[in-house]
């Protein structure tokens, strides 16, 4: 079979994947349905928003400039309100997107203090897109956070995480995420291996796996069975749970299960009604 070129339909990100292991009808409506999800959670554009300022220091290092934390937190301030659209919704009761905006300046902060200003390696690439032939109809691509080299010449890749908690190598994020970016990094730069980093922004810790030749293409094959199973999937049921509160599906889905103290996003995609969801290209990462 000759290779396909890579299209919305046979190129298979992580979050793709992660979005059919999670719940198989969001998938549906996302990727195959093509809808736009009717909000965005304050944690997704506060993720967002500190990547766009993560990678904004990190280019202005490379151009002799460093900046000092308050033209960070300036920064992190501008992108804050001109990234604002009224779809963003504060899904947890009692919180606000005040707490959200502090919560960013305090990661940043850190990460500032303790990362940052320490950080002697060598950036390659920061938001560089991969697209690996898995098969001839399968594409794998993705966008790793920052590629760097460190003191000693070691290749690597980070993925920044705000997650509250720190993940680990059983979970389908940690376990693959990052290292796929790796094994792309390998192939691209010839290396043998690569290190590769899931940064935790609120505990500025950050936990490193080393990616060898042969893991990394365990780790592509790995992922093409993955995205098999749902590129070949006939039926796409709900999977409901907690993550129903953060789906921007929740409006429209007859499954979904959204708790009161969590229905921040439901309230939101009712207000907003037909004016959201509607058919459009879908943004992946
Ligand atoms: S609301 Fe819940 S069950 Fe429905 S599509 Fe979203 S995650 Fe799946």
């Amino acid at each position: 079979m000759a290779a396909q070129s890579p299209t919305p339909r046979n190129q298979y990100s992580f979050s793709r994947l992660k979005a059919f292991h999670q719940c198989p009808l969001r998938y549906r409506y996302r990727y195959l349905a093509g809808r736009r999800e009717s909000f965005r959670s304050i944690e997704t554009f506060l993720g967002s928003t500190l990547h766009a300022v993560l990678e904004w220091l990190y280019e202005r290092r490379d151009h002799a400039e460093a900046p000092a934390l308050p033209a960070a937190l300036d920064e992190f301030a501008r992108r804050w309100s001109e990234g604002w659209t009224d779809d963003v919704a504060v899904v947890r009761a009692g919180e606000t997107a005040d707490d959200s905006f502090r919560d960013g300046r305090e990661m940043l902060s850190l990460f500032h203090r303790s990362t940052f200003t320490r950080d002697r390696s060598e950036t390659i690439a920061l938001e560089q897109r991969f697209a690996v032939l898995i098969a001839p109809d399968l594409h794998f691509t993705g966008v790793a956070d920052r590629i760097g080299r460190t003191t000693s010449g070691r290749l690597f890749i980070v993925d920044y995480k705000t997650s509250r908690a720190p993940g680990t190598p059983e979970e389908f994020s940690e376990g693959l995420q990052a290292q796929l970016y790796a094994g792309c990094a390998i192939q691209q730069h010839e290396a043998s291996e690569a290190l590769a980093g899931y940064h935790y922004l609120r505990m500025a810790t950050t936990s490193w796996h080393v990616v060898t030749r042969p893991r990394a293409d365990e780790n592509l094959r790995r992922f093409g069975e993955l995205a098999r199973t749902a590129r070949d999937a006939a039926e796409f049921p709900a999977r409901p749970g907690i993550l129903c509160a953060w789906c921007g599906f929740n409006g429209i889905c007859p499954e979904a299960r959204v708790p009161v103290e969590l229905a921040g996003g439901l309230r939101l995609a009712r207000e907003l009604g037909d004016s959201a969801g509607l058919w459009g290209p879908v943004e992946d990462g």
